[in-house]
């Protein structure tokens, strides 16, 4: 299970996550919801470790993570951009954290210095996971691609495959469906949530979408202006919001 503990950010003075507090079980999906600029992005930054809180407490399994490099982390995250090696296949992509796992502290540096297609760690005795998970995203055909080669909805599954491949403790997702088409959005919808059952693992999906919210999540959790406002199930924030601030967001006046 993931616990913050009163996680708390200032960029320059500016307060952008006031303590947050949130408790998900294993195997919860939640979808973080909250206006542009509510500090989404950032929470999720600072749990996969490419930001530090100012405060407070990240518990996976009861551990702290706060000062737990990144890489060791063990937290999956996927961006909007999907952020893939544009000189890697899709196969070599998704070998990647693979190859990051394999390989010690030491032998990591010179991987990530130069990711190089013909790099032992990428190419070999990692085929097989590779494979598993492109059947099951159904991208086996893609695998010898390269970024610039594939369609916007390919190179997201591709980016879901290498998030999910080491079969990471925490699943976080940032927007990761915002730049696909309607049909797209809505079958990749399905496919995430069937990824995150298959996962069994806690699951933060941050969204501009509220359709995507109520469809898809266990509990959606509301933040305005750095204060998580309100976590509970969708029919919960939506028929009975806590705050006039989550009625605005959620566009319910009451
Ligand atoms: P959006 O829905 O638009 O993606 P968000 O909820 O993800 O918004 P964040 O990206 O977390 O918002 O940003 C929260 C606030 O922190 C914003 O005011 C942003 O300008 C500020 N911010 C984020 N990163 C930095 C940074 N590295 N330096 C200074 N300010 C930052
Ligand atoms: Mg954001």
């Amino acid at each position: 299970a993931l616990s913050l503990r009163g996680l708390s950010k200032a960029f320059a003075g500016n307060a952008v996550l006031n303590g947050v507090s949130l408790d998900a079980e294993p195997g919860e999906f939640i979808a973080l919801v909250g206006p542009s600029g509510c500090g989404k992005s950032t929470l999720l930054r600072i749990l996969a470790g490419l930001d530090h809180a100012d405060a407070g407490e990240i518990l996976v399994g009861g551990k702290d993570m706060s000062n737990v490099a990144a890489a060791d982390r063990n937290i999956a995250m996927v961006f909007q951009s999907y952020a893939l090696y544009p000189h890697l296949t899709a196969g070599q992509n998704i070998a990647v954290p693979l190859a990051m796992k394999r390989l010690g502290r030491t032998q990591r540096l010179p991987l990530i210095g130069s990711l190089l297609p013909g790099q032992k760690a990428i190419r070999v005795g990692i085929a097989q996971d590779v494979r598993e998970m492109a059947a099951l995203l159904k991208i086996d055909h893609l695998l010898d691609r390269k970024p610039g080669q594939m369609s916007g909805g390919q190179r997201q599954r591709v980016a879901l495959a290498r998030a999910m491949v080491r079969h990471p403790s925490i699943f976080l997702m940032d927007e990761p469906l915002s730049n696909l088409d309607a049909n797209l959005r809505v079958h990749a919808r399905g496919e995430i949530v069937e990824l995150h059952r298959r996962a069994g693992v806690p699951t933060l999906y941050v969204t501009h979408d509220q359709a995507e919210a109520l469809s898809m999540a266990d509990r959606v959790a509301v933040m305005i202006g750095g204060n998580l406002l309100q976590l509970a199930a969708p029919e919960t924030i939506y028929n009975d919001p806590a705050h006039i601030e989550v009625a605005r967001f959620v566009g319910q006046p009451r």
